[in-house]
């Protein structure tokens, strides 16, 4: 794939960017390890004062920025500006709140034998550089939420970014740079998947983040399983969204609708299965099919726009295939399953809903990366979870009841690494983000994700 800016609204190539050759490669891996090395005893005062300024900047600029990421990946300018925004917030959520979610710990001696007068310390210490490979399809946030942690833990980043967001890309290590973090700390190495391997096997990168899909988290987990190198994957997800006799049925088809089109229905957290009782069923189905056929699905630019085009031709296709697979063996289509009539140009969809969902279908199994709902009907919650669960993956869930027992069941028997009651998933630096399953491991946000890339160290003064 070639790394270049393509106007998914248009299919016109704007910009095609050169891959870094090897030397160029080196140059920047070595850039890093120089850079690590004084970066790491630096304070978090030091820190903080280039991660607010960080932030300062993309505030700035956020509307070049949203007009930026709309043109090379295609979701509405609207929702581009909301994401410059969450990751002005996290940038600062981070300077604010890293040193003391670093601070040393000193865990209790009482117990342990012969400890005799000594004192033991738990210091959070950084890795080094960390390489990470993000997805286009929240192209600043992906790699914001990878790296105001790593840089506010004293970690620099290496940056694979997506071929298609290389604006973006090169922007990326451009703030950080002007924010005034030295040289090396947060580099954006152009380069082609093929060139993942070569980089995460050199010895002076330390471990590796992913955020995509399966095989490539595949691909870089065993890479770095071979080389001994902590990996965190946030891979896919094909979210339940259950709604229950007890909610609020109007409300919950209205989130629905937007819990499956945000980002044009490309999100790893987007709801894609609804699994709906019985008995609110025919409510909710009515509701949630005119909800998304209301949509208006057209230039991302434009600011009237609820779902612009997919990102890619092959993001197209994909998702064309797993709809005709679905017709074929036996889906209703409630509403969409086309291309728009009238747009020749770019890769537009039509927001779709599927009922009469079965095991033979792919899309009963696999990811749907567009907007495309599927639509299950339950008798009680036990069937309601087993087709909850009844999935590779495990990201987050969604669930519309008010009954506490029904909750506390949810919380005891989801296999997901989110739960939300009536409300879709959000992220939010203030708590951790991730999956498990195939949606991956590790967590991002939080302390947790604070704590992936450090060495957290024993220290005992006898
Ligand atoms: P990919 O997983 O292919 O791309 C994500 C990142 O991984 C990109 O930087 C990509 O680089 C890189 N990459 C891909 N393959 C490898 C590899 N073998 N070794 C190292 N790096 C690799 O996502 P796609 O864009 O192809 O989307 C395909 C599907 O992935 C979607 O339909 C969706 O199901 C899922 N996905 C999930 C995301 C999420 O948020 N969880 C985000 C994006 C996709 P390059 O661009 O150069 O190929």
């Amino acid at each position: 794939m070639s790394i270049a800016t393509v106007n998914p609204a248009t299919g016109e190539t704007l910009q095609t960017f050169a891959a870094l050759t090897k030397e160029e490669i080196e140059e920047r891996i070595l850039a890093a390890d120089a850079a690590y090395r004084g970066y790491r005893t630096t304070s978090f005062a030091h820190r903080q004062e280039r991660m607010r300024q960080a932030a300062r900047l993309l505030e700035e600029d956020l509307e070049a920025v949203a007009r930026m990421m709309t043109l090379e990946m295609g979701k509405t300018l609207v929702a581009a500006r909301a994401e410059a925004a969450k990751c002005v917030k996290a940038m600062r959520w981070y300077a604010e709140h890293a040193e003391e979610l670093l601070a040393d710990e000193h865990p209790s001696l009482a117990d342990v034998k012969d400890s005799g007068g000594a004192r033991v310390l738990v210091r959070y210490r950084p890795l080094g550089p960390v390489l990470a490979v993000m997805p286009w399809n929240f192209p600043l946030w992906q790699v914001v939420r990878f790296a105001a942690p790593a840089l506010m833990a004293g970690n620099v980043g290496l940056l694979k970014h997506a071929s298609n967001v290389p604006q973006t890309a090169v922007y990326l290590e451009d703030l950080f740079r002007r924010a005034g973090f030295a040289d090396g700390c947060f580099q954006t190495l152009l380069i082609g998947t093929g060139a993942v391997e070569e980089v995460l096997r050199d010895p002076r990168v330390v471990a590796a983040t992913l955020t995509g899909s399966e095989p490539a988290g595949r691909s870089v987990a065993s890479v770095a399983g071979d080389e001994i190198k902590k990996t965190v994957l946030e891979l896919g997800g094909s979210d339940p969204y259950l709604v229950l006799p007890s909610a609020d049925v109007e409300r919950a088809a209205k989130v629905g609708v937007t819990a499956r089109v945000q980002n044009n229905g490309q999100s790893c957290i987007a709801a894609k299965r609804f699994i709906v009782h019985a008995k609110v069923y025919d409510d909710f189905v009515e509701q949630f099919v005119r909800g998304m056929s209301r949509l208006a699905v057209g230039d991302p630019m434009d600011e009237a726009t609820d779902v612009g085009p997919l990102s890619s031709e092959r993001g197209r296709e994909s998702l064309e295939e797993l709809v005709e697979d679905a017709r074929e063996r036996g889906a209703s289509v409630l509403c969409g399953g086309r291309r728009p009539a009238g747009r020749t140009a770019g890769w537009y969809y039509e927001p779709t809903v599927l009922a009469d969902i079965s095991a033979r279908m792919r899309i009963d199994q696999e990811e749907a990366f567009g907007p495309v709902a599927t639509l299950y009907r339950a008798s009680d919650l036990d069937e309601a979870l087993r087709l909850a669960n009844d999935t590779p993956f495990g990201l987050s869930s969604n669930v519309w009841t008010r009954d506490a027992d029904e909750q506390e069941r949810c919380v005891r028997d989801l296999e997901a690494g989110g739960i939300y009651f009536n409300g879709m998933t959000a992220s939010h630096p203030g708590f951790p983000f991730g999956g498990v399953k195939r949606s991956g491991y590790g967590r991002e946000l939080a302390a947790h994700g604070l704590h992936e890339f450090c060495n957290v160290t024993t220290v005992w003064h006898g």
